[in-house]
């Protein structure tokens, strides 16, 4: 049974990667610091499996990370752990530069000096799998989309903290030969993530009836995928990347932020009306944007779907229709993951 090392994940992403990966006969050690968004509560499904190993810990803790690697010998190292929201990098940079850059740094190291000492067969197998974001490249004007060869130009603490990460992965691969391979991807959506995002955030204030705020003109556009189809393209780009290559994942489906809040509305309108009758998208509000709000992002994945043949399964009407129903159903989820520090607010540099 393949091992692999899985970092970050009890959050959102890295949390579905697990649930699929270790019911799909991988053994998985997931590293995971439990930060406000890591939550035990989204592995509960593998509480009994002996194929999920969680450690709680950090990727920066050097020591942690050897003892892992030579105790379980895995044949990869998938890195999701990340401080993952752009509003919190502007109140504080600094944990974004722990974890993403100097945390990434140490979590490499480690691997190497692992690596170096494989056997030549599970050495040359091995792979080392940096999650990104299509952040690191900056922003779009109206048209064009971001390839592989589009310069970095981060404009926020979080994307020039995964840009960094980005550069000492490809470096370790230059400089030590460590096989590394990393993928950029679209904003993700879908099950388990954190209500600080704009998806969950707004169907959670909806539903309590709050105002439903919108930053700046509501016409920022990105790229949204289902995060399945996100972890389905990790999965390919594991199996058959080639190493040292940098893979942009996207889902084709661009949408105004304003889009996208009109369509969550529309969807709770249909499951479940106000007492009063009167549409959800009634409770929006705009608010003064972000800080350095990036303006578009768009994603040319076209070399994972030519190289590797992957697409995505769902389109947005569906992979968003299936979210809001994920919440629905999921109401206690939600209610144990706002534990008290975060109510819902407004964060990030600005007052609401
Ligand atoms: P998340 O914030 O939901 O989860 C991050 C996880 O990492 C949490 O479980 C947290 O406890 C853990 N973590 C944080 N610091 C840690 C540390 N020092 N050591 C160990 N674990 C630590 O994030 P997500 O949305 O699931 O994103 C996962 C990865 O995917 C990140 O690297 C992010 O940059 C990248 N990414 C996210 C998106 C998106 O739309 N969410 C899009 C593209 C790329």
């Amino acid at each position: 049974m393949p091992t692999w090392l899985v970092t970050g994940g009890a959050g959102f992403i890295g949390g579905n990667f697990v649930l699929e990966a270790a019911t799909s006969g991988i053994r998985v050690i997931n590293l995971d610091a439990l930060t406000y968004a890591g939550n035990i509560d989204t592995l509960a499904p593998l509480r009994d499996d002996p194929n999920h190993v969680l450690v709680h810990g950090d990727i920066g803790d050097r020591g942690l990370v050897d003892r892992l690697l030579t105790e379980h010998r895995p044949q990869a190292v998938i890195n999701f752990a990340a401080e993952s929201h752009v509003d919190r990098s502007i109140d504080g940079p600094g944990a974004f530069i722990q974890t993403n850059v100097v945390g990434t740094l140490a979590l490499l190291e480690a691997s190497r000096d692992y690596w170096k000492l494989l056997d030549d067969t599970v050495k040359e197998a091995f792979r080392f799998l940096h999650v990104s974001t299509d952040e690191v490249y900056g922003s779009l004007g109206d048209t064009g989309k971001f390839t592989e060869d589009t310069a970095f130009a981060p404009n926020s603490p979080y994307s020039a903290s995964k840009a960094a990460s980005d550069h000492l992965v490809r470096a370790f691969h230059h400089t030590y030969g460590l096989p590394v391979v990393t993928t950029n991807c679209s904003n993700n959506y879908g099950p388990y993530q954190f209500p600080e995002k704009l998806i969950p955030l707004i169907i959670a204030r909806a539903l309590a009836g709050e105002p439903l705020p919108i930053y700046g003109d509501g016409k920022n556009v990105r790229d949204w995928l289902y995060v399945g189809d996100h972890c389905s393209a990790i999965r390919a780009v594991l199996a058959g990347g080639r190493v040292g290559e940098t893979y942009n994942v996207g889902g084709d489906a661009e949408m105004q932020n304003i889009q996208v809040v009109n369509a969550i509305c529309a969807l709770l309108d249909q499951r479940c009306p106000r007492d009063d009758g009167q549409p959800r998208n009634s409770q929006i509000t705009y608010v003064t944007d972000r800080p350095g709000h990036d303006r578009r992002y768009a994603i040319d994945a076209s070399k994972l779907k030519r190289e590797l043949g992957w697409s995505p399964a769902r389109d947005f009407e569906q992979g968003i229709a299936d979210t809001v129903d994920w919440y629905l159903d999921n109401q206690p989820w939600v209610e144990r993951v706002l534990d008290g520090s975060y109510r819902l607010e407004r964060i990030g540099g600005v007052a609401a």
